[in-house]
């Protein structure tokens, strides 16, 4: 073990973060409640994680000079941004901790990479191929259409995927997607969506926030529901089970989202992982004792890991720009104050200067006693949102 292994970073201390999105700014606030200092590195003069934090360094995540001004500030450096090259992580590895490393979120970044951890740890996923070449697209097996072709890098939000039932479609598609690496993955039959967030630091504690049940609109994620009883109880433990290998497979140190389908058949099937808190975690900071930003704080200073409890049935509403223009054309704010006239409504807005239409603005936790009176709340505020 390197003394990094064992140090524990104390509050006063700066913790710095790649990637100025609203998962910083929610690093930045959890950190800063815990009395440290903290450093975003983001271009964007206007980034939400920018805007809170003590220092801003404005260049590129490959920028030399900004990575050595984050690494003289910094104690230990996290990401919030998937798509931050894992050079730049490595870099920064060089001089200070860094967590996740830069080989696990090059995993990440690579469905075809991911795909092949998934099957190393024995973790089921759905059929797939990988096509780089047009000779990988003609040698594709049939039982794999209809299917869904992803590029292998890069997507998000169901960005950079295309719908294909027949080869054809299969071979036009992939030219649509500029003949990039691509994985084309059976299309199966989905029950419901599920993800499970672990925590696991460098000395190989893991903990877990409970399964998560989420609704996708248009690709992108609009609800997720957090209560006993969400999904059967061998399903939820199967899930965890699975979520933690794959940490464990990857040596990980830090926050890690898994996501799965549940299919109609009721088999678990791993989808993709996020090296990093994830959308479908927000919950947690209304509904858990510990929240997954502050677990990726404990994760990167070697604080202790304690499982978190959950406190509140909840339920997630994420925000959408489209909510400020239901009046029309023009831009409005919603009416938080109804909203937050409802019991157990805690709203969360990231700071972000224009309202876009998809453009996550923000999210509703929803906590109350039951299961039942958090989604009645939920349904109250949906309505008044419009
Ligand atoms: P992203 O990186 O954009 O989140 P995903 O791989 O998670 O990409 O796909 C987005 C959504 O598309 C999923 O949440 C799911 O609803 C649907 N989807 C993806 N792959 C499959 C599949 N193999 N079968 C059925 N639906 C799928
Ligand atoms: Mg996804």
């Amino acid at each position: 073990m390197s003394a990094s292994d064992t140090h524990v970073i104390l509050p006063g201390a700066t913790l710095g973060v790649l990637g100025g999105g609203q998962l910083g700014r929610m690093f930045a606030h959890a950190a800063q409640a815990m009395g440290y200092f903290t450093a975003v590195l983001d271009p964007d003069a206007t980034s939400p994680a920018g805007r809170v934090s003590h220092h801003h360094v404005r260049t590129g995540y490959e920028d030399a000079q900004g990575l050595a001004e984050l690494a003289t500030l910094c104690a230990a450096v996290t990401t919030e941004f998937e798509n931050v090259p894992a050079a730049a992580l490595n870099r920064l590895a060089e001089s200070l901790p860094v967590s996740p490393a830069g080989a696990s979120v090059a995993i990440a970044q690579d469905r075809a990479a991911e795909k092949a951890h998934f099957v190393k740890c024995g973790v089921p996923c759905a059929p797939y191929a990988v096509i780089e070449t047009a000779a990988q697209l003609a040698a594709v097996n049939d039982a794999l259409l209809p299917g869904i072709l992803k590029t292998a890098r890069m997507g998000y939000d169901g960005k950079g995927q295309i719908r294909v039932k027949t080869r054809a479609e299969l071979a036009a598609g992939w030219d649509e997607l500029g003949q990039v690496a691509c994985v084309l993955e059976k299309m199966l039959p989905l029950a419901h969506e599920c993800s499970v967030i672990v925590a696991r630091g460098r000395n190989g504690d893991i903990v877990n926030l409970p399964v998560q049940r989420n609704l996708h609109r248009d690709g992108i994620l609009a609800v997720t529901e957090v209560y006993a009883g969400n999904l059967p109880a061998a399903q939820a433990e199967q899930a965890i089970a699975a979520a933690k290998s794959v940490a464990i497979g990857l040596d990980y140190v830090g926050v890690l989202c898994v996501e799965f389908f549940v299919l109609d058949n009721g088999q678990l099937v791993v989808n993709e992982i996020a090296p990093r808190p994830h959308n479908s975690g927000h919950y947690s900071q209304n509904a858990m004792d510990v929240s997954q930003f502050e677990l990726q704080v404990r994760c990167m200073t070697n604080l202790p890991l304690v499982q978190p409890r959950q406190h509140s049935a909840t339920v997630m509403l994420n925000l959408l720009g489209d909510l400020w223009f239901t009046q029309g054309e023009t831009a409005k704010s919603p009416a938080w104050d109804q909203v937050l006239a409802l019991p157990g409504t805690h709203l969360h807005l990231y700071g972000k200067v224009d309202a876009k239409r998809a453009r996550k603005m923000g999210h509703l936790n929803i906590t109350a006693a039951t299961p039942d009176q958090a989604r009645d709340t939920a349904l109250q505020a949906a309505a008044i949102l419009g």
